[in-house]
């Protein structure tokens, strides 16, 4: 078995947590590669579940320890990566790796490793919904919740570099969708 990255990139709010949640859901062989973040854990998240959460200090050793496939800085002091350990260790329990991740780290990982990834953009129906959403889920307060809906805008501007694009009205059906892309890809 050939192993797989199926990552799922959209603008923050336009649901791709809950579709990648929910496909981990459907005994499809699929693990979702934790990242490592030094933004604080929201209510209810939980160190090594969601995220690693780590401090910045940290975050910028690991940069120099060459520890990332991939790392941005998405907001000042906010650092997000996708760990090489993270993604060996999903492939050697002959899992495929599942992400959740945004639309630059997507393409860089795209970028990468090419043939072997599947990239799908989840898309909200309207930047109105998006912003519903978002606020919906909370706690982020007004400057955070502005910054995610500025880079919203920059985002969509590269949808059609995925491979796939699902737009997220009814859930129902855009788990339908996102579940027919896994399994095609992985010739089920
Ligand atoms: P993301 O991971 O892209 O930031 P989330 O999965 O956290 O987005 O979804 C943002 C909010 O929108 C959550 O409160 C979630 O429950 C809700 N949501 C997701 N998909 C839908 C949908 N199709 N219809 C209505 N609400 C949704
Ligand atoms: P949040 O703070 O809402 O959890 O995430 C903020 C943004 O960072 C989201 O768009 C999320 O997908 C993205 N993100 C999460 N993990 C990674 C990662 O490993 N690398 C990159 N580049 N972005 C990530």
């Amino acid at each position: 078995m050939k192993e797989k990255l199926f990552i799922f990139s959209a603008p923050s709010g336009a649901g791709k947590s809950t579709i990648v949640q929910n496909l981990m859901n459907q005994n499809l062989g699929l693990e979702f590669s934790i990242s490592a973040t030094s933004r604080e854990p929201r209510e209810g998240e939980k160190d090594g579940r969601e995220y690693h959460f780590i401090t910045p200090e940290k975050f910028r050793r690991m940069i120099k320890e060459d520890a990332f496939i991939e790392w941005e800085e998405v907001y000042p002091d906010q650092f997000y990566g996708t760990l090489y350990s993270e993604v060996e260790l999903i492939w050697k329990r002959g899992k495929h790796a599942i992400f959740d991740i945004d639309v630059v780290g997507g393409l860089n990982l795209k970028k990468k490793y090419g043939e072997q990834a599947c990239a799908i953009f989840i898309q909200a129906p309207s930047q109105e919904v998006l912003e519903q959403r978002l606020r919906s889920r909370g706690p982020d307060d007004e400057t955070s919740l502005q910054k995610r809906l500025g880079k919203a805008m920059f985002e969509m501007s590269h949808k059609s570099r995925f491979d796939h694009i699902v737009v997220n009205d009814s859930l129902e059906q855009a788990l339908a969708e996102a579940e027919k892309i896994v399994l095609d890809f992985l010739n089920l």
